[in-house]
């Protein structure tokens, strides 16, 4: 850990690279890309063997499969990837991270997709993170005495704690008992909270039943997308004006909310291609232009993002989002009523389930091609009533049959990324 590089990066995002311009968010990724296209050719076997008949725009998308399938070609350090594998698997286990690979971290990702991946991140690379989110995170005018209180899955050693005289990092186990977490939280009394928002849901209950009266100045939700009824719902109960988001997964940093609360590409340091959807809605396609220990090169993320119609007014030149909306596997496909496959994206389900009432969680698996299973945490005749009224309304306005829909109870299950609308693998494709 070099406090110098941290600080070099912190000050770099922070205050000398305001884009005001497309122009100059375009030209510096111009060059930077030229830069890391000449690296890999020099450094990665893998890329160099692509680039000699292929420009970057022809090069093939990267998954998770892609790359643990060529991860010895691919990465730059020499890192084998059952070595790396083996040594992340016992850091998982024994939930200690501190355990590297010649100042290599290593890391599992566990994702959706059914396939385990694996990163591996240089001491250079961790350093310029820390800044960059640093950089981003801490509030305007005050910078020092802050303490940050992590609630993540373990299963990433970029968030471990960094101490330093600026600001204290406090690492809470999500696995751990959640009462005992929020007792110590009450005792750190964070002025930035960082967490998913399951478990920031959890801290807001706390709070609504006095038990957590921290209010910090900034509070982060992070790792999971976050709902619009769970964003009003936290925002309320730890009295925030705006409930921020990193969007931070293994692939990279991708972007942050700035202090309007717009969600912002950081296209400062990583290029998004976009696969349209639709008018607004894009699957991004991700290259990281600095990560160079493993490249993420043309790496499509399958998250379902939507583009913002307006600018922000904080006059940042980097793409505004609205919303960051999910995975794009969460797509229900339903039956049209002229017997064409109709996309039904997470997003427009949860905000059709914001009118429905008598309930608080919920979450809504398509488990046939005409069929939609919904859990609720109170399943009695008026909620039931008026989720299907709600997801009738919302079949007939995208000119799709009405879904049978079957009500089962809900089952609290902290150990996976909390998803409220998914499809069952295999059901409902076109
Ligand atoms: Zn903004």
């Amino acid at each position: 850990m070099s406090s110098l590089r941290i600080l070099r990066e912190f000050a770099a995002v922070r205050w000398f690279r305001p884009f005001r311009s497309r122009r100059a968010v375009e030209r510096r990724q111009r060059r930077l890309l030229r830069a890391h296209l000449r690296f890999l050719r020099r450094r990665s076997p893998y890329f160099r063997d692509l680039l000699d008949h292929a420009s970057f725009a022809e090069l093939p998308f990267m998954d998770k499969a892609v790359m643990m399938a060529n991860f010895d070609e691919m990465t730059t350090v020499g890192v084998r990837r059952d070595e790396a594998l083996d040594l992340a698997m016992a850091n998982e286990r024994s939930r200690d991270f501190d355990a590297d690979l010649g100042g290599l971290s290593v890391g599992l990702s566990s994702g959706t997709s059914g396939h385990r991946g694996l990163f591996v991140v240089s001491a250079a690379e961790r350093d310029a993170w820390v800044g960059t989110v640093l950089a981003r995170t801490l509030p305007r005018g005050r910078l020092r005495g802050h303490r940050i209180a992590l609630f993540l899955r373990a299963d990433n050693s970029l968030y471990e704690s960094v101490g330093s005289r600026v600001v204290s990092f406090r690492y809470f186990d999500v696995y751990a008992d959640m009462d005992e977490n929020i007792a110590l939280l009450r005792e750190y009394a964070p002025t930035i909270l960082v967490a998913p928002p399951s478990v920031l849901g959890l801290i807001a209950r706390a709070a609504l039943a006095g038990d957590f009266d921290i209010v910090p100045d900034k509070v982060y939700s992070v790792a999971e997308v976050l709902e619009i009824a769970d964003e009003r719902r936290i925002r309320a109960a730890l009295r925030q004006p705006v409930l921020h988001q990193l969007y931070q997964c293994t692939e990279g940093f991708l972007a942050h909310t700035c202090e309007h609360g717009v969600v912002h590409l950081n296209e400062d340091s990583v290029l998004v291609e976009r696969e349209m959807l639709d008018d607004q809605r894009f699957v991004p396609i991700v290259t990281d232009l600095r990560r160079r220990a493993q490249p993420i090169v043309r790496y499509r993320l399958g998250d379902v993002l939507r583009l913002r119609a307006s600018t922000c007014a904080c006059g940042s030149a980097l793409t505004a989002l609205d919303r960051i909306e999910g995975r794009e596997g969460d797509t229900l496909r339903l039956r049209g009523r002229d017997g064409r496959s109709i996309p039904v994206f997470a997003d427009l389900v949860s905000r059709a389930l914001l009118f429905a009432e008598g309930f608080e969680e919920y979450r809504v698996v398509q488990t046939g091609e005409s069929r939609i299973e919904v859990a609720l945490d109170v399943v009695d005749e008026r909620s039931r009533q008026s989720v299907e009224a709600e997801l009738h309304r919302l079949a007939d306005r995208l000119t799709c049959e009405r879904p049978e829909i079957v009500f089962v109870p809900y089952a609290h299950d902290g150990s996976v990324k909390m998803r409220r609308v998914v499809r069952a693998p295999g059901e409902g494709r076109s």
